[in-house]
């Protein structure tokens, strides 16, 4: 019998985790065959709302769930860890500065990514959720110099969905017809969602589209301030659409992108496409074996320079912040 995947959620009682754990624990995280050990870390007064939480999930009586641990503690949540949803992180306050909210953060991922130093099994992969969620994941990486770099990556999955669901709708196609659609850059409102490699039922997205006004005007921001416009239409921010595409990010990492197709995924940079070494960005990835990869050769036209540039420049900016608050 083959052991359990130890599977560490973080903000575990907050909104996204609600709408994640139930998934996760009836197989869509791994697949149907795959048994998982939840362990749900949250902060001392919020345990108790995850408990609260744990027990619903007992009520499923969930076959594929082995166990469920709640703890405060990082060293224990991230012991033997196979795969760490990094959701839990703070929120930007009413007149707080960026450099407060670069702090408060690396007050929370540099323990998590030391813990996951410390005790993570060798296979660990680690999604991080929480914004500003690109410049997280490198304060925890930074703090994991034992972990393989590329296993610290980011959320840009919910972007990549919201993008390609537009898409469908501009040209009146059911969303399995879109492929190769990629977000690049920062999670933030500088992403860019590329439509220039797109397919629409095997033909280029941006000639089907055939309306530069409308990619420039319309879908970029429609894409860029969905999260915005979640929030005025249901007085809460997005959760399960967030959960959701969490799910779809480690399941691709870990059982491969399906063929003729890509993926967006925020990785640390080889220096692809002209983004620094290091960065983590999104980029278009193939994943296979439990490997991601960059897709290589893309021509990148001057509409999309731009704003690839415009993006990478800001993740460039939140990483000498963080460098110079001693973060990383
Ligand atoms: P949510 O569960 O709604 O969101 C969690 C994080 O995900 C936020 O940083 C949020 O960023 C981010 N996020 C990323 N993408 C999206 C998206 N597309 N839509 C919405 N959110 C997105 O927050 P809650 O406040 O409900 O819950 C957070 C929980 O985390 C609380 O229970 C808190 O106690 C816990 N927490 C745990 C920590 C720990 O385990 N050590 C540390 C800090 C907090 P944004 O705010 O920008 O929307």
């Amino acid at each position: 019998q083959v052991a359990p995947v130890n599977v560490t959620v973080t903000g575990a009682a907050g909104q996204i985790g609600y709408a994640l754990l139930f998934r996760i624990a009836s197989g869509h995280l791994l697949g149907p065959d795959t048994q998982v050990n939840l362990r749900l870390l949250e902060i001392p007064q919020a345990v108790k709302a995850a408990e609260g939480t744990a027990m619903e999930l007992d009520d499923c009586a969930f076959p594929l769930l082995s166990g469920i641990e709640i703890t405060d503690d990082a060293k224990k949540a991230f012991d033997g860890v196979n795969v760490a949803l990094l959701v839990g992180a703070r929120p930007r306050a009413k007149g707080m500065e960026r450099g407060d909210l670069l702090e408060a953060n690396g007050g929370i991922f540099k323990p998590q990514g030391e813990a996951i130093n410390a005790g993570a099994a060798d296979d660990v992969r680690v999604l991080v959720v929480g914004n500003p969620a690109n410049t997280n994941a490198l304060i925890a990486q930074a703090h994991a110099p034992d972990v393989p770099r590329e296993r610290f990556t980011a959320m840009t999955r919910l972007d990549h969905n919201r993008a390609i669901s537009q898409l469908a709708a501009k040209l009146s196609v059911p969303v399995t017809e879109i492929k190769k659609l990629t977000i690049w850059g920062n999670h933030s409102a500088t992403q860019y969602p590329d439509l220039f490699h797109a397919e629409v039922g095997g033909r280029n997205a941006a000639e089907a589209v055939n309306d530069e006004a409308w990619l420039a005007d319309t879908f970029i921001p429609t894409v860029a301030k969905r999260g915005a416009a979640i929030i005025e239409a249901r007085g809460a921010s997005s959760a399960a659409s967030a959960a959701n595409a969490a799910l779809n990010h480690i399941h691709d990492w870990v059982n491969g992108t399906p063929e003729g197709d890509w993926t967006s995924m925020a990785i640390p940079s080889d220096g692809s496409y002209g983004v620094p070494e290091g960065l983590i960005s999104s980029f278009p990835v193939v994943c296979k074996d439990g490997e991601y990869e960059i897709v290589q050769g893309l021509e990148i036209n001057e509409f999309s320079r731009a704003r690839i540039d415009a993006s990478v420049a800001e993740l460039a900016e939140e990483r000498d912040a963080v460098k110079g608050l001693g973060l990383i």
